[in-house]
């Protein structure tokens, strides 16, 4: 008889978890995914990136019907939102999907265990069970994929009524006039698009003196003037120094970076974005003595903790916050454990940002390259010239190429546009391949694709796109 109740145990049922647990049963591997909730798909298809793009989806609808189509020349009646079925519609969604991976583990003998778990050894935990009785389980080998939570402002308490996080934008029962958003990171910019294309006032605070502060730069000033003229406002360069609730609203008193200026601030809602933390508390990482670096991140070495049989994947270990990380490490353990080379390309993760026009980007950025004194060449194309934009009404944004000055090979791209975050992956595939500015020029593209854009971009590279 095997000496342990299973080959290997998933801690998290997240993007990152259930794909792991999945792949390792497809490899024969006896398996087993603890999950505390009931639903499996984590932050990502219960919070996060599923209900997100739902939300967006239908505010940008609901924001052409209001704006655009009088231009284009259909008349219709000013459009209403109607919160309970759009909370409905979304919830709709998410069970769909959460239940499809449940088919999914029964299909590939997944066993799922729903309980908080800790670890008593390195090859047991204790499962804290639904019903409130506890098991003890043991196996050959661990993944730690616990994801991570909403990060907090001290001394703020988030309601989920007037001061929110992500997870309460998700779930607001009625317009908020005015919407306070703490943090110009993604989410911040995703949720406050949403509920001022609903019809919030929405002011953006944000400590760095730019958006989305790690992207190419010249993308984020255009970002911002993009967002600005959707009607988002932006107060950059200021701090937080408290929030309090009132009744029915709440005031945020702010202050200048560089001390000068002092405000007081009121809003019906503040959404709290100031990114998130892992969940490594009550794991019992201290009974094994698995190490975590000062941000509170598992630390690991290709995947591997400290400990040989534990395994940290997603966003409770180093890396960027993204479901296709999370899902992409957990192939790559589930693949080293049956004895494969699993592997994952840090240098190729896609980065999109969900907000009309899209903006997606891949590689390193034009300050990323001058610090590594990399020298490096530019090709750009305007959507205003790309035909597919202009047919569909959609000319903001552009296509930026950066290749090595000397190997043309692609180095980074960064696009704003419509479906950004679809036409980004050629030149994801393209770099994977250690691909060159020239194999995407001379690749033949359907016309009118927005994807004509990266192609003019890589022929830009070389001063010659056809149509600038
Ligand atoms: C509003 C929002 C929008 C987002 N949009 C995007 C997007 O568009 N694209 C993108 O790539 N990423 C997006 N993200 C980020 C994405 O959701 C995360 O990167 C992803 O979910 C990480 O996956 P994970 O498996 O590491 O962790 P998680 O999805 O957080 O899953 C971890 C799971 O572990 C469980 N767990 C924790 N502790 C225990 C325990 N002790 N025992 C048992 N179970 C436990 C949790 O309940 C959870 O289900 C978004 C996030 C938010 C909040």
């Amino acid at each position: 008889m095997n000496e342990y109740n299973f080959d290997t145990i998933v801690i998290g049922g997240g993007p990152g978890g259930y794909v792991c647990a999945i792949r390792l049963a497809q490899l024969g591997l006896k398996t087993a995914c603890i999950e505390k909730h009931i639903n499996l798909g984590g932050t990502c298809l219960n919070v996060g990136c599923i209900p997100s793009k739902a939300m967006l989806e239908i505010s940008h609808k609901f924001h052409d019907a209001g704006h655009q189509f009088e231009k284009l020349g259909i008349n219709i009646s000013k459009p209403k939102i109607d919160t309970k079925k759009l909370i409905q519609n979304k919830n709709e969604i998410i069970s769909g999907l959460t239940s499809g991976i449940a088919g999914l583990f029964k299909k590939n003998k997944v066993q799922k265990i729903q309980g908080i778990a800790k670890f008593i050894d390195k090859n047991t935990v204790e499962i804290n069970l639904a019903d409130g009785s506890k098991q003890k389980i043991t196996a050959k080998n661990f993944i730690i994929a616990t994801g991570s939570e909403v990060a907090k402002l001290p001394n703020v308490e988030i309601d989920e009524k007037i001061i929110i996080s992500s997870t309460g934008a998700l779930e607001l029962e009625s317009v908020p006039q005015k919407m306070i958003v703490i943090g110009a990171g993604v989410i911040g910019l995703e949720l406050g698009s949403v509920w001022s294309r609903f019809g919030s006032e929405v002011e953006v605070i944000e400590y760095l003196d730019r958006i989305t502060p790690t992207m190419d730069e010249e993308i984020s000033k255009n970002f911002q003037r993009i967002l600005e003229k959707q009607g988002l406002k932006f107060r950059l360069s200021t701090k937080v120094i408290s929030v309090k609730k009132d009744k029915k609203s709440a005031i945020v008193e702010i202050e200048s970076v560089n001390g000068d200026k002092k405000e007081k601030l009121e809003a019906d809602v503040i959404l709290v974005a100031i990114g998130r933390k892992p969940n490594t508390e009550n794991l019992g990482l201290e009974n094994v003595g698995i190490k975590i670096n000062p941000r509170g991140f598992i630390e690991n070495h290709h995947l591997k903790t400290n400990i040989d049989n534990i395994y940290a994947i997603g966003d409770v270990t180093t890396g960027p916050m993204l479901a296709h990380k999370a899902e992409d490490e957990g192939v790559a353990v589930a693949e080293m454990i049956a004895g494969q080379a699993g592997h994952v390309n840090y240098d190729v993760i896609p980065n999109v940002i969900y907000t009309y026009p899209e903006v997606a980007s891949v590689g390193k950025t034009e300050q990323e390259l001058k610090a590594q004194n990399i020298d490096y060449k530019i090709g750009k194309f305007q959507m205003m010239a790309n035909s597919r934009a202009r047919a569909t009404f959609d000319e903001q944004g552009f296509v930026k190429i950066l290749s090595c000055a000397k190997t043309d090979k692609i180095l980074g791209a960064h696009i704003i546009g419509r479906e950004a975050g679809n036409t980004i992956h050629e030149i994801v595939v393209a770099m994977e391949f250690g691909g060159s500015a020239e194999d995407i020029a001379r690749t033949c593209h359907a016309h009118p694709t927005y994807n004509e854009a990266v192609k003019e971009a890589c022929l830009a590279v070389d001063k010659r796109a056809i149509h600038s």
